[in-house]
């Protein structure tokens, strides 16, 4: 009996950073201490940083309204003017932003600056989608699906500079990408997508096209975790989709020969090794 762990299971780089960054804080004591949003997307993890004192504020006016400590930043990142609040506030600011996002708003700043509207391919309502709007000094468009890229007009002398959320799917960035460029305005375009969430994803369609049954172990309103339980359900139709070792039902059987795992971004490692090390002793 065979159990395979794919490399790519649990946190990406950055969000693993970023729940580093809140322990360093911890250790060095810098209380009362903040995260402007939940730190990762996972009740375990936030819960016990809860309990070590820190807390999650989730509104702009919650902000506002501190008078002392430390707030951090999450790895999805935040609009300009959050920085400035903080620091007309005096409040210190610890800056867990993934370099990767880091990045973009580099990109929409020195393009807005030279004059180039700013369309970005995701979801508006995403919180890192808000935060790259927020440090565009012109115009800004969000576009998501095929048919929004189809739809979408500017007057034709205006300059625009595309970039993408860094977790879109790059074949549908492409096609839309493609879409956009046929409308003839002056484009530029940076594709800003990050490879952690696609190698996630064709690790786990090689693990479960060779496995018997397979685990997916995430939160379930992680969409990511939801696309990698569709993955590996389309390559092993015994896949499973737990949240902890005590959701695992899964019975010993003679078939079984080889058991595939992953874990959607915001799962923590000793979660996976839970499972990991359970699966490994029962068969
Ligand atoms: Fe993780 Fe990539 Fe997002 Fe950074 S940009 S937090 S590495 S998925």
């Amino acid at each position: 009996m065979e159990v395979k762990l794919a490399k790519t299971a649990g946190f990406c780089f950055g969000v693993q950073r970023a729940v580093d960054t809140v322990y360093t804080q911890i250790e060095e004591g810098a209380f009362p201490i903040y995260t402007y949003g939940p730190i990762v997307h996972n009740e375990t993890v936030v819960q016990e940083l809860e309990e070590q004192g820190v807390r999650v504020l989730s509104t702009k006016e919650e902000l506002s309204s501190l008078k002392e400590g430390t707030v951090i930043i999450r790895a999805h990142g935040v609009g300009k003017h959050i920085y400035d609040l903080l620091e007309d506030k005096g409040i210190r600011l610890v800056d867990a932003t993934c370099p990767f996002v880091r990045k973009i708003h580099r990109i929409v700043q020195k393009e807005g600056a030279n004059g180039r509207k700013i369309l970005i391919i995701g979801n508006a309502r995403h919180p890192e989608v808000e935060g790259i709007r927020g440090w565009c000094s012109t115009s800004s468009y969000v576009v998501e699906s095929i048919e929004e890229a189809q739809n979408f007009t500017v007057d034709p002398r205006e300059k625009l500079c595309v970039v993408s959320q860094t977790t879109f799917n790059y074949k549908k960035f492409k096609d839309m990408v493609e879409i956009i460029s046929k409308k003839g305005y002056d484009i530029i375009v940076l594709n800003t997508i990050c490879s952690a969430t696609e190698e996630r994803q064709t690790e786990a369609r090689q693990i479960a096209s060779q496995s018997d049954a397979m685990i997916v172990i995430g939160g379930s309103h992680s969409s990511n975790t939801q696309k990698l339980f569709e993955i590996c359900k389309k390559e092993c139709e015994n896949t499973y989709h737990i949240q902890k070792l005590e959701d695992l039902d899964l019975k010993a059987s003679q078939s079984i020969r080889c058991v595939g795992i992953t874990a959607g971004a915001s799962t923590p490692k000793k979660i996976i090794e839970e499972v990991q090390k359970h699966v490994g002793i029962k068969f």
